[in-house]
């Protein structure tokens, strides 16, 4: 066995390096091991980055981490042009939108305060541990009552109409409140976006405070993006963990976590190097985990029957297209950089998406999200409801005709684009599942929804960040609360492991 440390952390997205940098600022040896050539998982590098809009960063993990604030959330808000089948786009930042009749304006910014407001007491659990079913300990206790708290904190009135909206779907909420249109489009995205769910299936109103409560906990409600975007928010993640005196090895592959007697004892690499530490913390998704990197003859029957049933299929795909030169919009006006650019016109229009990749196919008219960087001169899609499973499979016309229909949309609000492509690139769920051991590519690792949550997350028997084998941690996306680039997971998991004793 090579080195010993106090503990390994497998994977350095970001997840893991929050992980890590918790342990190392408590004085662990930790040393980061991750297949990749770069850190930062799906954050990517310049060359490449599979999630390009990190703004849900959690504020209390900056603070904890001691990252630089004003450098991660002293940017600018981040604003949504929300594009409709014709006219000129939408302008929302946070409760604000403009562009549509002041009678919307106003009942948008009575829902989207209140939804805050539901969705900052919801927020209370993303930094706790979920209690236990059956048996849970006083600080999970004093975490849900905490919840209760600042539930009965919003009033009567409002606490009831939480609870009868939450396990709701978004499609009735949001029609009810401001109509079907490209502003209930754009929210409806944030419902569903990363999840095999449309508009109306139930939960989606859940799922719709958990995209909220990150951005609630910047205090107005804004989506903030680092300043300096994702590179800046890898760099400072890793100077973390570094500074702290953890090691961070890249190009290395964890083979199997090795057990002994029944406890986490260390890894192998792909290279046969063994690595000793009683203390092992997996990004990685929890089949991969659990099924391929422990093994199943640690598990029992029933844990492993769980495992495997657990939703884990991805539906999104990314898609890059170099422009030579970007043009104006038909509306007027130029894209800038950092605006987030949503093309779902209708709820309608996102369920019919939903209903073809239900059953395998791609959507006629696929709904996504985009950015633009105007120094790569790179335009980002986010696709939506393209299925791991697809019909006949991920080939290149597959891969093809994805990205016709993506362009087919953007020429419509950007007449000229597709003349002015240079290369393009997609990846599937499927690549995006091989390329970072995310089971099914998923964005969250594993599907959020209600038989998924808190202490059903990733599964029932799984929860609460501790496996079956002592010593070892799911500190990635596939644990509570979920994806999206919140430093949640990581920040949790290495919580739980230093109030078990850190080994
Ligand atoms: C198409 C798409 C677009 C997205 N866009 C956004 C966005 O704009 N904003 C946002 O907030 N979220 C976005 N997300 C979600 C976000 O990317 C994920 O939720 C988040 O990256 C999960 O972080 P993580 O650290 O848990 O895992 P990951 O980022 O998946 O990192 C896991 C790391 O573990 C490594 N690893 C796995 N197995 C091994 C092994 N055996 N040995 C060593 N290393 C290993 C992987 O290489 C990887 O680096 C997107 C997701 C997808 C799929």
């Amino acid at each position: 066995m090579s080195g010993r440390y106090d503990a390994i952390i497998i994977g350095a997205g970001h997840n893991g390096l929050v992980g890590a940098a918790v342990l190392a600022r408590k004085g662990k040896k930790v040393l980061v091991l991750e297949a990749r050539d770069h850190v930062g998982g799906m954050l990517g590098d310049a060359s490449f980055r599979v999630a390009p809009l990190p703004y849900a960063l959690r504020p209390e993990i900056a603070r904890m981490l001691q990252l630089d604030q004003k450098r991660l959330h002293g940017a600018k808000p981040v604003e949504t042009l929300a594009f409709g089948s014709d006219g000129p786009p939408l302008r929302i930042i946070g409760g604000q939108v403009t562009g549509t009749d002041a009678i919307t304006e106003h009942d948008y910014a009575i829902l989207h305060a209140r939804l805050g407001r539901q969705a900052r007491a919801l927020g209370v659990m993303m930094l706790q541990s979920p209690p236990g079913l059956g048996k849970a300990s006083l600080g999970e206790m004093a975490g849900l009552a905490k919840m209760a708290l600042k539930m009965r904190l919003l009033g009567k009135t409002e606490m009831r109409d939480l609870l009868r909206i939450i396990l709701s779907n978004a499609w009735d909420l949001l029609n009810d409140e401001i109509g079907d249109g490209p502003l209930a489009g754009a929210l409806a995205m944030d419902a569903t976006l990363g999840g095999a769910m449309g508009p109306r299936s139930p939960g989606t109103v859940l799922t719709l405070l958990y995209r909220m409560a990150s951005q609630s906990s910047h205090g107005h409600g804004l989506r903030v993006m680092p300043e300096g975007g994702p590179d800046a928010l890898v760099k400072a993640l890793s100077d973390c963990v570094t500074s702290a005196g953890g090691e961070i090895r890249t190009g290395v592959a964890v083979e199997k976590i090795l057990v002994d007697q029944d406890r986490a004892a260390g890894v192998r690499l792909q290279s046969g190097e063994e690595i000793a530490a009683p203390l092992v913390l997996s990004n990685a998704s929890p089949k991969t985990t659990l099924l391929t990197l422990l093994g199943v003859e640690h598990l029992d029957g029933e844990f492993i029957r769980r495992c495997r049933n657990m939703a884990s299929k991805g539906m999104v795909s990314r898609l890059d297209f170099d422009i030579a030169q970007m043009p104006s919009l038909r509306s007027g006006g130029k894209i800038e950089q950092g605006q987030r650019l949503v093309f779902a016109p209708t709820m309608q229009a996102i369920e019919a998406s939903f209903n073809a990749a239900k059953y395998g196919d791609l959507p006629e008219r696929p709904v996504f999200e985009a950015t633009y960087d105007t120094t790569a001169k790179r335009l980002c899609v986010t696709a939506q409801f393209t299925p791991h499973d697809l019909k006949g499979g991920w080939t290149d016309d597959a891969k093809s005709a994805l990205a016709s229909s993506v362009m087919a949309a953007l020429e419509e609000a950007l007449p000229g684009l597709s003349s002015a492509v240079t290369a393009s690139r997609v990846m599937s769920p499927v690549d995006i599942e091989t390329g970072y051991g995310a089971s099914g590519g998923h964005w969250h690792h594993g599907e959020l929804r209600v038989d998924q949550l808190l202490m059903l997350r990733p599964f029932d028997g799984a929860a609460q960040y501790r496996m079956p084998v002592k010593g070892l941690y799911l500190c990635g996306a596939g644990a509570h609360p979920g994806g999206d680039i919140s430093g949640a997971p990581g920040f949790n998991a290495a919580r739980a492991a230093l109030r078990d004793g850190g080994h």
